[in-house]
């Protein structure tokens, strides 16, 4: 009998699987919230599809690619009956079309010029794509994102396009070992989620607000996150 060449990878995911499982509700109580309005996102960028496939015959309902490239190359071989698959990265307008249709959700748009483009496309093809408005909450300069004085403006304009649909605000926050600055980051976050959806937008939905990743996604829940994006703490560090 052949042996599995990923045996290992399986059994390692199986145990941070649960454990963020557990973790999740752990935050959501904490917070007097319920773990059923978190989903977890799995980001899959370098994992191997025999590795993602196996996590989504143990429950993973949502993947998130980073790289149309790398997204391309696994997409056929993907189980994607049961599991929704994402893009969470840095998009160039250039490289949409190869994501309408394939992917439920586009999480990074930061400009009006790339909605534009998703929604022609996706207005060609008969569709209308989800989107997630990015935030550059840190203000960095090394980031995409739209800056948070400029976010209600930006949405005013995506709410004109028919190809797309926002539903809500995506976020990135700097690095850091301090939990307190990254709650105020996180906190923010809401802030903005919370004041944009009282504004009721045509078209703008604020249904999710993905923030928070391996090393503070709790303090993202905590803070009011209802997806997080987690990947090293899934399929362990990656190699690249
Ligand atoms: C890689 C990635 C994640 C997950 O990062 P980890 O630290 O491995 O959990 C989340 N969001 C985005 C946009 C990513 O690129």
């Amino acid at each position: 009998m052949m042996e599995n060449l990923y045996a290992e990878r399986f059994c390692t995911f199986d145990e941070n699987f649960k454990r963020v499982k557990e973790e999740i509700a752990e935050a959501a109580f904490s917070s007097g919230r319920k773990p059923e309005e978190i989903s977890l996102l799995a980001a899959t960028k370098t994992v191997p599809v025999e590795v993602i496939n196996h996590g989504i015959e143990s429950g993973l309902s949502l993947i998130g690619e980073n790289r149309v490239q790398e997204f391309l190359e696994k997409y056929e071989a993907l189980n994607l009956q049961q599991c929704q698959c994402q893009f969470i990265g840095t998009l160039q307008t250039n490289k949409v079309k190869y994501l309408i249709g394939k992917v439920s959700c586009i999480q990074s748009v930061s400009s009006l010029k790339l909605a534009e483009e998703i929604s022609r496309l996706s207005q060609k093809a008969g569709l209308v794509t989800r989107v997630l408005v990015e935030v550059n909450v840190g203000r960095e300069e090394s980031k995409s994102g739209v800056l948070p004085e400029a976010l209600e403006e930006l949405l005013w304009q995506l709410s004109l396009l028919p190809g797309i649909q926002v539903q809500g605000l995506m976020a990135i926050p700097p690095a850091s070992d301090d939990k307190s600055k990254l709650r105020a980051y996180f906190s923010s976050m809401f802030q903005y989620y919370v004041d944009i959806r009282a504004k009721k937008i045509d078209n703008i939905f604020m249904n999710c607000l993905s923030m928070g990743m391996s090393s503070d996604f709790k303090e993202a829940i905590q803070c009011g996150a209802t997806m997080v994006r987690v990947g090293s703490f899934l399929f362990g560090r990656r190699a690249y």
